[in-house]
């Protein structure tokens, strides 16, 4: 292993967990393997920090990690024990719904469907999880779920609505989260920064996404990789040193891993 500290930053569904079952049993020794070499792996999600704890709970993994797509990151103090236990990037919920409800045209609006306000059994469909789980994903503090019922250029004109108030509307696999002007990358070079500070220079990024609200943040590791997605038109993507996946995850995730740090200790 290299002297030098690997950080992975990764987002979880359809990267790591499979993108139906949340699953990633096949990759799990590989991904202990990796933590007991002393490699730090960062999950960087639209997940809640709920979700994230209940994830890290689930499987026994003390990851610090980064919720609400880059609304807060948690857990550096785990690293080292002077980096604080909790920085909040994005403002709360309530003050980016006031800002939302008085910005938004209702011609836009009624294109919308707050998924929070929908019937539980809805809830559970779009999200695609069991009631248990279902409450810590409505547990949210910066980010406002929704569907939108419009067309593509309906979609694109009310996302640069969004963006002219100050906020960004983040597509991730099955919603937007409507959420304050951060995004994982800007969340993720705040930890690395604060890392780099107790841990020296000789951090090694490595990022993992599938979707459009990875791109940033891997266009800002040192090894940036995206796991295959037959939803997502990778042909798009102009990152030149992009590690690419034939398999999807988790199996893809495991496999853009092994090449990335391959490539690390050549
Ligand atoms: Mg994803």
């Amino acid at each position: 292993m290299s002297k030098k500290k690997i950080l992975i930053f990764t987002d979880l569904d359809g990267s790591l967990l499979d993108k139906e079952t949340f699953k990633f049993d096949v990759i799990k020794d590989y991904l202990k393997e990796l933590i007991s070499s002393g490699i730090l792996i960062i999950p960087n999600s639209s997940k809640t920090e709920s979700e994230l704890l209940d994830f890290n709970k689930q499987y026994n993994f003390d990851f610090s990690f980064i919720s609400e797509n880059g609304s807060s990151i948690y857990g550096l103090n785990k690293i080292d024990q002077s980096l604080p236990q909790r920085v909040v990037i994005s403002r709360s919920i309530d003050e980016i719904q006031k800002i939302y409800d008085a910005n938004i045209s209702l011609d836009l609006k009624n294109k919308i469907t707050p998924i929070l306000e929908l019937e539980i059994d809805e809830q559970q469909k779009i999200f695609g999880l069991p009631l248990n789980k279902l409450s810590l994903a409505t547990k949210r503090m910066h980010s406002i779920p929704i569907q939108f019922r419009g067309t593509e250029t309906e979609k694109n004109n009310f996302i640069k609505n969004i963006g002219e108030i100050g906020l960004t509307a983040q597509s991730g696999g099955r919603i937007i989260n409507i959420c304050d002007n951060t995004n994982k990358s800007k969340a993720m070079s705040k930890a690395v920064k604060l890392i780099r500070k107790k841990l020296g220079n000789e951090c090694i990024t490595i990022g993992v996404g599938d979707n459009e609200n990875d791109i940033e943040m891997l266009k800002q590791t040192d090894y940036p990789c995206l796991v295959k997605n037959e939803n997502f038109d990778s042909s798009l993507i102009n990152i030149d040193n992009l590690i690419k996946s034939s398999e999807p995850s988790p199996l893809g995730w495991a496999d853009v891993i092994k090449t990335a740090i391959q490539i690390i200790e050549t």
